[in-house]
């Protein structure tokens, strides 16, 4: 039963904050909600215009911004000053792009500070995350104006293959521009809860997500089960869409009217109207058979036969991938139950039945492709404002998460593969009277022993009262919140100090070092087994001496000359084991020592000793 705030002063219906959904495309960018009332998901738009925001931006001379419609205008007569595909820069090094300087008309330079990206705007330079940021800032305006509520709180997608760096910047971005980024959600992932899939926790199929936009394809093939999403490989070019289907057309027709590209190429406004002119005709013949047009007093028509022999290179490429992604999955194409299209290119019929072809399957085309993306994000904003009655969990902890007690052992607490949000709590105790101080060693890791685990981070409760070893009682907790940031926390419960730090475990960790550890986990599965076993007898072996030191000292005179001779004598052996990779040895030795000292230990019983002797130390 859901709780409906309202309004006394007025008497209506107090709305609670919308989470929206946002595709930041390379090509358009567009928000997304769940409508309150028809409970569907819908793009954004003011009236009739479109719902897509071109992702562009201009900069005039007073240091005026502007985003969408109007700066695309801009794109011909003021290429310097009008930036556009800024998410092709998020996250990169000028390395990275070289081989592509040609495609950006803008400025883009290698700041020395850090190795990313800046683009210089006139006297100004700014980094991708800041130009991102104004496309989201136009997004949050737009949406507050329609909605008439203010927008805080967003899910953003992203390409599957952005590594933990673009993610973030991506993150950054919507916290420049005043957006809390709640749940960063791949695009494939979105693009299949709009097509209501993953919903049914039931459910489990495989899907290939086929993704033609404006500048980028990407093919991407997921695998669903318990409602949980996992990419199992993506393939495709950052340089091929509909931009090189316009291309294309200009070219064909400048050969058939005898037009040089240089006549065109220092007059921006003849070079735009043919531009625009083929993506005119490009759409058009998405639904019609014929295309024509005139263009500087000559006619300029295209038929969808004929286009469709234009793009057939292009297509051929994008199957390429398809190939490609499905043998690194290890798939073939009839293993494949659902497709699903994304992307303003894949209305062209010609691209929709070579794929269906190439599946052997009709392709799932019913959403409208560029706003697929969209209404899938706003479907998970809507599943974590906890509107949804679908519990969705789209995400699991790729690797466990624990933290470091005697001897550099792991403790798990988050086991690899828990759905997140989750949490886990577990008591540990001193193991030095009078310890004050307790530090905690976050670890990631299915290994063992921490040193062969990846450090997160380390932090110390401090002000433990003064207590005898094994009295302390100290609560860790791990909470993994929706957005994968892990907080840790350390409480003493008899005192009730605390110490809280928050880490964020995937950060700086590649899918590729995932795998790696993961996999040196299954080989050292054995040794990893014996060594643990040797530092936990180890441990063990090192508390009960300790103790049993500190009870001999306490009541020398309560126990005869024989008893302590023998309690000596199997102390030392015990101490000598210890030096020894003998895990079986020394659990004798600890076994003999017990034995000796069981009969006064009772006598003598000291609560001392019963503390110790219960619960890990750290
Ligand atoms: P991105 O995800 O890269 O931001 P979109 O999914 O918005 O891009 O796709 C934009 C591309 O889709 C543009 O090249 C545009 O010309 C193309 N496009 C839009 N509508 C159609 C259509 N009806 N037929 C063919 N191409 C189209
Ligand atoms: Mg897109």
């Amino acid at each position: 039963m859901a709780r409906i705030p309202i309004n006394i002063a007025t008497g209506s219906l107090q709305k609670p904050e919308m989470i929206v959904g946002i595709d930041l495309g390379t090509t358009n960018s567009l928000v997304a909600i769940i409508h309150p009332e028809s409970k569907q998901p819908v793009a954004l738009k003011e009236h009739d215009s479109s719902s897509l925001v071109p992702s562009i931006i201009h900069f005039d001379a007073n240091g005026n911004i502007t985003v969408g419609e109007s700066a695309r205008a801009l794109l011909e007569t003021d290429p310097q000053h009008t930036i556009f595909s800024a998410k092709r820069l998020m996250g990169k090094n000028y390395d990275d792009l070289k081989a592509h300087a040609d495609f950006f008309t803008y400025r883009v330079i290698d700041s020395n500070e850090d190795s990313l990206v800046k683009v210089q705007v006139g006297e100004k330079f700014y980094s991708p995350i800041e130009l991102s940021s104004f496309i989201l800032k136009e997004l949050k305006h737009r949406a507050e104006h329609i909605l008439k509520t203010p927008v805080t709180k967003a899910v953003v997608t992203v390409p599957a293959y952005f590594n933990d760096t673009q993610r973030q910047a991506t993150r950054d971005a919507g916290k420049l521009a005043g957006l809390d980024v709640l749940r960063i959600v791949n695009e494939p992932t979105a693009a299949s809860l709009a097509y209501g899939m993953g919903l049914d926790p039931s459910e489990e199929k495989t899907i290939a997500v086929y993704d033609l936009g404006g500048g980028t394809f990407d093919i991407s093939l997921l695998h669903i089960s318990n409602g949980i999403f996992e990419v199992l490989s993506t393939h495709g070019n950052t340089y091929l869409g509909g931009d090189d289907i316009d291309r294309t057309i200009v070219q064909h027709w400048m050969q058939q009217l005898n037009v040089s590209a240089a006549s065109l190429s220092d007059n921006h406004q003849k070079s735009q109207s043919l531009r625009l002119l083929a993506e005119r005709a490009k759409k058009q013949l998405s639904s019609q058979e014929q295309f024509s047009a005139t263009w500087e007093g000559s006619r300029v028509q295209l038929t969808a036969i004929e286009l469709q022999q234009l793009i057939t290179p292009l297509i051929e490429e994008t199957l390429k991938s398809c190939k490609q992604a499905l043998q690194d999955a290890g798939l073939t194409a009839d293993q494949i139950d659902t497709v699903v299209m994304v992307g303003g290119s894949t209305r062209i019929p010609a691209i929709k039945q070579a794929v269906s072809n190439f599946f052997g399957k009709p392709v799932n085309d019913s959403v409208n492709p560029d706003e697929v993306v969209a209404l899938g994000a706003a479907i998970q904003a809507d599943i974590l404002a906890g509107n949804s009655q679908r519990l969705l969990l789209l995400d699991v902890t790729p690797l466990s998460l624990g933290i470091e007690t005697m001897g550099g052992l792991m403790d798990v607490l988050i086991p690899r593969n828990s759905k997140i949000p989750c949490g886990a709590a577990r008591q540990y105790t001193t193991h030095q009277d009078g310890q004050s101080d307790m530090r905690i060693t976050v670890f990631q890791g299915e290994r063992d022993l921490v040193k062969d685990n990846r450090k997160l981070a380390s932090f110390s409760l401090r002000g433990i009262p003064g207590m005898p070893a094994g009295f302390a009682k100290v609560e860790v907790s791990f909470t993994i919140n929706a957005d994968g940031i892990l907080s840790v926390k350390a409480k003493e419960l008899r005192s009730g100090v605390a110490q809280e730090i928050e880490v964020k475990p995937q950060y700086g960790i590649s899918s590729e070092e995932i795998e790696k550890m993961l996999l040196e986990s299954i080989t050292h599965a054995k040794s990893d087994m014996v060594e643990r076993a040797l530092v936990e007898a180890r441990t063990e072996g090192e508390q009960i001496l300790s103790v049993t030191e500190k009870f001999i000292q306490k009541n020398t005179t309560l126990l005869s000359a024989e008893e302590l001779t023998a309690t000596a004598a199997a102390m030392q052996a015990l101490q000598l084991s210890l030096t020894m990779a003998d895990k079986d040895l020394i659990q004798r030795k600890t076994e003999e020592l017990n034995e000796v000292t069981r009969p006064f230990a009772e006598r003598v019983m000291d609560v001392a000793v019963k503390g110790a002797l219960q619960g890990k130390s750290i």
